[in-house]
């Protein structure tokens, strides 16, 4: 039992509930990590040499459940040089590795 589990809501069916809203959110991400026993999130970027890990907890205790998948990218890499950039084609590749195991 993690100590941060507590503070993280649990869905019954987090994938059912991103496919109604049809937006992948904080919230949704942090109840596939809590199903996983996974207390924090992994961040990984193709293109920089940026790698880290953040606590699911601390990301919805500063931004919400509600927050958008690739809003939180921005948050995230909002150090990188290649996402202040804002060139679309050689934007920040700055990604979860952990949710291409989780996500259905
Ligand atoms: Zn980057």
């Amino acid at each position: 039992m993690s100590p941060a589990s507590h503070s993280i809501p649990r869905m019954k069916h987090p994938t059912h509930a991103a496919a109604v809203s049809g937006v992948v959110t904080l919230g949704w991400m942090a109840a596939l990590f809590a199903d996983a026993n996974l207390t924090m999130l992994e961040v990984s970027c193709n293109r920089c040499p940026r790698r880290g890990r953040l606590s699911i907890a601390r990301l919805l205790a500063e931004h919400g459940h509600a927050l958008p998948g690739p809003e939180l990218r921005r948050i995230i890499a909002h150090d990188c040089p290649r996402m202040i950039a804002g060139k679309i084609p050689d934007v920040c590749g700055v990604h979860f590795p952990q949710m291409v195991a989780l996500r259905p």
